[in-house]
Parts: C-alpha cells; sequence; structure tokens
C-alpha cells in the first residue's frame, strides 16, 4: 500500500531502460559514464561541419534517457548526461575551452518548460571546470527539422542563427544530438562569422548509421 503511494508520487523507473527503481539504473548510468565513442561523421557530410566528438550512438537507452531529459524535463538526468557530454568534448583535448549550446527556438523552450542543450552545457562545463556561454541566438523561425531531407534541413536552417559576444577562448558547439549535421554547421557558421574560433562541436549521441 505504502509503495503503491509511493509509486504515484514518485514515479522511479528508469527512464533508460524501465527497471524500477531509485530512477537511472547502475547499467544505464554506466553506460553514460563509458568511453565515447570518438569522432563522429554524417554521411552525407555536409560541407562546413566542424570535428563533431559523440558519447555514444543515437539509439536504445540513451536515446531514451536523451528524450526523457528534452521532452519529459526529468532533470535528474542534467548531470549524468552532462558529464557524458564532458567526456565527448574531451576528445577534442584543446584545454581551455567556452561551450556553447545549439539554443532551441523560444517556442521550444516554452513548450517544454525547459532549455534542454544549455542545461547540459552548464552540467558539462561544470564537470570539466570551464564555462558555458550563450553565444547563439535565432536570428529567425525555422520550421521542426523532423520529417525533413537531409538537403531540406541545409537549407532550414542556413542563416537562422546569430552569435554574439567577444571572441577569445576555441568555442566548442554542444547540443544532445547529432542527425544530418545541419544545425551544427550553421552554429560554427555563425561564430565564425562574429570572430569567434570554432574548436568543434561535441553531442551525447549521434545517429548511428553516420558514424564512422
Ligand atoms: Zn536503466
Amino acid at each position: 500500500m505504502l509503495a503503491a503511494l509511493l509509486d504515484l508520487v514518485l514515479p522511479r523507473a528508469c527512464a533508460g531502460c524501465g527497471t524500477q527503481g531509485l530512477g537511472l539504473c547502475p547499467s544505464c548510468r554506466a553506460l553514460l559514464g563509458s568511453r565515447p565513442v570518438g569522432l563522429v561523421r554524417p554521411s552525407p557530410c555536409p560541407p562546413g561541419l566542424p570535428e563533431v566528438a559523440a558519447l555514444s550512438p543515437y539509439q536504445g537507452e540513451v536515446k531514451r534517457l536523451l528524450l526523457a531529459h528534452k521532452e519529459k524535463g526529468q532533470l535528474g538526468l542534467t548531470a549524468p548526461l552532462g558529464s557524458g557530454l564532458a567526456a565527448a568534448v574531451r576528445v577534442h583535448s584543446l584545454g581551455a575551452v567556452l561551450l556553447c549550446p545549439v539554443p532551441s527556438s523560444p517556442s521550444a523552450v516554452r513548450q517544454r518548460g525547459h532549455d534542454h542543450a544549455m542545461r547540459l552545457a552548464r552540467a558539462a562545463a561544470r564537470t570539466l571546470g570551464v564555462e558555458a556561454r550563450r553565444l547563439l541566438v535565432p536570428a529567425r523561425a525555422v520550421a521542426d527539422q523532423a520529417g525533413l531531407t537531409t538537403r531540406q534541413r541545409a537549407e532550414n536552417v542556413a542563416g537562422a542563427l546569430r552569435a554574439t559576444g567577444v571572441p577569445g577562448l576555441p568555442v566548442i558547439v554542444v547540443d544532445d544530438v547529432m542527425t544530418t549535421g545541419a544545425t551544427l554547421v550553421e552554429a560554427a557558421r555563425a561564430l565564425t562569422a562574429q570572430g569567434h574560433p570554432v574548436g568543434g562541436a561535441a553531442v551525447v549521441a549521434a545517429t548511428r548509421r553516420r558514424t564512422v
């Protein structure tokens, strides 16, 4: 009876695998703590894509954890996902860097109730002892990327971002997922146009068939 009541107030199944318990289970936590797959490249690789490092392929438990964080606001996942992102950032072995998240549209942030990429950037920055800064802002509205072809995605996001801030440390663009790479190309373009040196990009997960 008490357990049933607690389940109502404390739904604690692991968002990665569904195991009942205390939230993120040890094996899913270990997945986020494992060695990054390293540099990944989408196929086709869009021109202008910086070097992208990923922790994991976008599938299975990691995919479900990212969706639970982004769409369901399971903020207990921010820290473990953020340290996984930090491991991907380290692949670039650049030393002092600035982490800059890919911005979501204001309407998406309103709908979700949080800015998932900024949260992950901050968590990764804490792990690395560096700073996360919002250097990119939407320059115009874009259509939802879901359901678009690679080419349509590239056209949809071209010129969609604007960078701010004074150039300094190399910037690593961070996001939760890379699909076609179109958004990362646009992020790198906007940062470079503002004079920021772009050291690379890092994501928690990249679509598997595009891993090299
Ligand atoms: Zn699990």
